[in-house]
């Protein structure tokens, strides 16, 4: 995901990211960002491949709802301005 501040990519697995607390350090600018969830586009990705899952089989989409849902909350991580909030 991008910093908000200057655009750059910015790993969640980069030692400014894994510090404690809300407001994390943008490695790139320094700029202070926010990590959330977006519950919008969280239910965008989560909705159709659940619904795809349950039409093919019940059974799979039973399977699936855990994963699909993690990975949709993973693919919904985004990055905000500390400072706006
Ligand atoms: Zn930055």
């Amino acid at each position: 995901m991008n910093c908000p501040h200057c655009h750059q990519k910015v790993s969640l697995l980069s030692g400014a990211m894994n510090k404690t607390g809300k407001v994390k350090i943008c490695p790139h600018c320094s700029g202070r960002v926010r990590l959330y969830v977006s519950m919008k586009t969280a239910l965008l990705w989560l909705a159709p491949v659940t619904l795809v899952a349950f039409v093919l089989s019940p059974v799979l989409g039973m399977l699936l709802v855990g994963p699909a849902g993690a990975l949709a909350v993973a693919m919904s991580m985004r990055l905000k301005a500390a400072e706006s909030v």
